[in-house]
């Protein structure tokens, strides 16, 4: 009967994928609510490797049934590649396994172009955003232009809305991005064609989730990116669009916040940055070359090389505030072995200023440098361990000072990128 949300702790890319797979088997339904096809999971399953960027990889499960949610942005063409894939493949997906909000917002071709597009002319101040469309997507969102699911399959809406919001799309890309403009009649018809294929998988998700509640079944919200990414509460604007933080599971689905009973954050061991913005624990040294080629921090989607740096408590302090965590699960623990001493930034020195908190603001948090602590690290292989207590007494040191800094217990603890690897304290199912 509980319902797990599952929340990155940091800048994203911590691993949240194989725990998500590992909660799965509990779940008898999988739910996103934000993101788009920007999230990269890679999960190899009986030896078979499977590349996830918008279904969740519970559809892998039978009888586990996935929705998106209306707070997702929604590339039907990447959509239905992904369908198209997992059916080549024998895996079954249909009304019974796969949903859709109707409400979900749609990411159209001019979307992607004027994402593109921007990222050229921007040069080197760039967010890194990864071109797919998701910002200028939600950016209709709010505006209030934007297309959604349904619209997809009522022409006249479809006609309409597109006549409304083309010619403006096309002066902005051909006027000031210097980009190619669009027919009307390609989309409509294109669009259509997909809007045919999704109708039977449209749903009102809110309303799934209400009886899947009622009846007593496990529901699991599978958070994208991480709670320093969020709109609202990341370090803006190296943000995404949308937000990641748990109370985003509420809005981005149509549940309401008393059916979130348990908020898992993710933590990687160490701390990971794509693209630009201040990382106050960043090594630019060979301790970043360790953790970049040991812990393979190369972009799923985008194959660039990962920012990496010494874990800060200060960051996972705000994702337990942020989200309201209940527990805690350590990932690529292994990654840190050999490293001696092992550092945790217990805090910021801004000029002489103590912060034990992140700083509102880009200014101040560039400002702040690290305040390190030293723990003894280990040099025992550890990915062959399954009981916490069988780990060396050093690497329990490290992971009880983390749990005291954060102030939120460990539940799970990752050893290795296999599902076997790893320690299991408590499932938040159970
Ligand atoms: P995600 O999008 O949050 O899942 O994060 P990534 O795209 O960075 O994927 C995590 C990568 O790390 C995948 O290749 C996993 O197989 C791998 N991984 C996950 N957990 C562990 C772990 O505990 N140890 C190691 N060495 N690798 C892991």
């Amino acid at each position: 009967m509980p319902n797990v949300v599952v929340v990155g702790t940091q800048w994203g890319d911590e691993g949240k994928g194989k725990i998500v797979d590992l909660l799965t088997e509990r779940a008898q339904l999988v739910v996103r609510y934000q993101g788009g096809n920007n999230a990269g999971h890679t999960l190899v399953v009986g030896g078979e490797k499977f590349i996830f960027h918008l279904i969740p990889s519970g559809i892998l499960h039978p009888g586990t049934v996935c929705l998106i949610g209306n707070g997702v942005v929604l590339d039907p063409e990447v959509f239905l590649m992904e369908v198209d894939r997992l059916r080549n493949r024998g895996i079954k997906v249909g009304p019974e396994n796969l949903r859709i909000s109707e409400r979900t917002q749609v990411i159209m071709p001019y979307h992607r172009r004027i994402d593109v597009a921007r990222e050229e002319k921007k040069g080197a101040g760039k967010i890194g955003t990864t071109g797919r469309g998701i910002g200028p997507c939600y950016e209709d969102k709010v505006a209030r232009r934007g297309i959604r699911v349904a619209d997809l399959v009522d022409p006249e809406i479809l006609q309409a809305k597109l006549a409304d919001v083309l010619p403006e799309k096309n002066f902005y890309l051909e006027k000031f991005l210097h980009g190619k403009p669009f027919e009307l009649e390609e989309i409509l018809t294109s669009y259509l064609e997909m809007g045919a294929r999704l109708k039977p998988l449209m749903t009102n998700v809110s309303v799934l989730l209400q009886q899947a509640v009622k009846s007593g079944k496990n529901i699991l919200f599978e958070g994208a990116q991480g709670t320093h990414l969020d709109i609202d509460h990341g370090t803006y604007p190296f943000v995404t669009s949308s937000n990641p933080v748990a109370g985003g599971a509420c809005t981005g689905t149509g549940v309401g916040p008393g059916e979130l009973h348990h908020i898992l954050g993710i933590v990687k061991a160490y701390t990971t940055r794509v693209g630009g913005g201040p990382f106050p624990t960043e090594c630019l040294d060979k301790i970043g070359d360790h953790l970049v080629e040991c812990g393979v921090e190369f972009g799923s989607t985008t194959g660039r090389r990962r920012r990496c740096g010494w874990l800060d408590a200060v960051v996972l302090k705000d994702a337990a505030r942020l989200n309201g965590l209940t527990g805690l699960a350590i990932t690529k623990l292994d990654v840190l072995t050999t490293l001696d001493p092992v550092k945790i930034c217990v805090g910021y020195d801004d000029g002489g200023v103590r912060r034990d908190t992140m700083p509102g603001t880009i200014k101040e948090l560039e400002r702040c440098r690290p305040v390190f602590e030293e723990l003894p690290g280990w040099s025992e292989d550890l990915r062959g361990v399954r009981r916490y207590e069988d780990l060396p007494a050093n690497t329990r040191q490290y992971l009880k000072r983390v749990e005291e800094l954060v102030g939120v217990p460990i539940q799970l603890v990752s050893v290795g990128p296999d599902r076997e690897e790893t320690i299991v304290v408590r499932n938040p199912f159970e």
